[in-house]
């Protein structure tokens, strides 16, 4: 395997969280009946005019400005022509020669350290509507909501060397679309998607090898396994001394292999040509000015400043900014309780372990940041047990109640009042005669007996480290 070096390039689809479709009013909202946001322009009815949304042109320069594209101050609108019933005008609205961003570039990091990987190129374009085939009914029908619903195509250099890089390329690009606010990052409902283009070749080659386009990628863990696989069958067929062909392979998460779908011969001719319809988009200095200004902070520039802010080490940095919505989470926990390292502690173990068991999304948590915080809090002032803060975890997270309320209502507070502690040890201590005169004999050991002695005695409510420091002094 080691003879051989990976190739991969990316394209991604995004769509764009606008209210309207890209070229007319319709919603793009979903889970409405089929055909519900529909119009003569979005069904492709002969005679209509396209009008350009404003939004998908801030959002397409948005992503670019954020990934230090160059934006073109011209861009031009293209037809890509195929016929298929989800495409009721006969070909898709696209960019081609003249895309709004080009020459970008995104970092990402690995267990092999930090690397760039350039972009080649942002478009806009038009979804297509969906087929849906019924067996029930022995037919098919064409649901047009998703027809003119806002993508961003983003084109990626052959740059990345694994399926690491791969995932790792995809995820920083999901983060930073979700900080801009511009695309929801979906997978799994296809509002961010992503084909793979893999190939190789031996290493000191610098021919690139036959590229296959790997479909129907919707997680990352797709993403890894697909191009793992397609990167063992090349190099098996190359091992062999046959030909990689180029060609269209699908994906199938069930078996984890790829299959082809359709060979070169069979590639599409789209005769692109410029959309008569759609004048040049012409970009005014204005409005990048604008746009640039309204740029938030992205998700490398937040993690270097949780790591000077709250002095939180690179890798809970990285994780805790991974994610806008849990990077929100964290500081909203912090404002309550003003102590990062500890609140980083317990979401990087136990509310990261949570979310990752029930596959919700940090919105979807019950406990609240605030809660947390006060959890954290009860634990650091001795006002309950670590373990006691442990043991009521899930049952915060399951229900969202206060845990101050929680932990008295199940009589959880610790008992640090040293006077109150006093009294239970001089009583442990008179009450065993026999295992105090060994201790100051010099059966030291015992000095364990008597901590459990005086927690049994408060029903585990005494604090450990204050009984430890009264017991020392008593027995000296
Ligand atoms: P197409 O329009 O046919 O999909 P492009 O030239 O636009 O072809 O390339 C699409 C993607 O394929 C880009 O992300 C590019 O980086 C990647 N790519 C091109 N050649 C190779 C190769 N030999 N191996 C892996 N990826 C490649
Ligand atoms: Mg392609
Ligand atoms: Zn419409």
């Amino acid at each position: 395997m080691a003879r051989y070096e990976t190739v991969i390039g990316l394209e991604v689809h995004a769509q764009l969280k606008t209210a309207s479709k890209i070229f007319c009013s319709c919603s793009t909202r979903f889970g409405v009946e089929p055909n519900e946001n529909v119009c003569p322009v979005c069904s492709g009815m002969p005679g209509v005019l396209p009008v350009l949304n404003r939004k998908v042109v801030e959002y397409a320069a948005k992503m670019g400005i954020a990934i230090e594209c160059e934006i073109n101050r011209k861009s031009v609108f293209a037809r890509k022509n195929y016929f298929y019933p989800d495409l009721p005008k006969g070909y898709q609205t696209s960019q081609f020669d003249l895309p709004i961003c080009e020459h970008g570039r995104v970092e990402i990091v690995t267990a092999k350290g930090p690397k760039t990987i350039g972009v080649t190129r942002i478009h806009m374009e038009e979804d297509a509507g969906k087929n849906i085939h019924s067996a029930t009914d022995n037919a098919s029908y064409v649901d047009l909501n998703r027809a003119c619903v806002p993508l961003i195509e983003i084109v990626s250099e052959p740059d990345m060397r694994s399926a690491e890089e791969a995932v790792a390329y995809l995820k920083a690009l999901r983060s930073i679309l979700v900080y801009l606010d511009i695309c929801d990052g979906n997978m799994e409902e296809g509002s961010f998607r992503c084909d793979a283009n893999v190939s190789v070749r031996p290493y000191g080659q610098e021919a690139f090898g036959t590229r296959a386009e790997l479909k129907n990628l919707n997680s990352f863990k797709h993403v890894q396994k697909a191009i793992d696989y397609e990167v063992a069958r090349q190099i098996d067929l190359v091992e062999d001394g046959e030909k990689v062909v180029q060609e269209t392979r699908l994906y199938d998460a069930n078996k984890g292999t790829t299959h082809s779908m359709r060979g070169k011969e069979e590639a599409h001719d789209y005769r692109y040509f410029p959309c008569p319809d759609l004048v040049p988009l012409v970009l005014q200095e204005s409005w990048l000015e604008q746009w640039k200004g309204e740029l938030p902070e992205l998700p490398k520039a937040r993690e270097k400043r949780f790591m000077e802010q709250y002095g939180l080490p690179a890798t809970d940095a990285e994780v805790l900014t991974g994610e806008r919505d849990l990077a929100e989470y964290f500081e909203a926990a912090v404002r309550a309780f003003n102590e990062p390292k500890k609140i980083a502690n317990w979401m990087m173990t136990d509310i990261l372990r949570e979310l990752n068991a029930t596959g919700g999304s940090v919105a979807e948590l019950k406990l609240s940041p605030q809660h947390l915080a006060t959890l954290v809090r009860l634990v650091e002032e001795g006002k309950i047990s670590a373990k006691s803060g442990k043991d009521i975890l899930p049952e915060l997270l399951e229900t969202g109640v206060d845990p101050e309320e929680l932990v008295k209502a199940k009589g959880l507070v610790q008992i640090s009042d040293t006077s109150a502690l006093a009294a239970d040890i001089d009583a442990v201590l008179a009450e065993n005669p026999k295992e105090l005169a060994d201790y100051r004999a010099g059966k030291t050991k015992l000095m364990g007996f008597f901590v459990g002695q005086v927690m049994r005695r408060t029903k585990g409510q005494g604090n450990p480290a204050v009984v430890n420091q009264l017991l020392a002094e008593k027995l000296k």
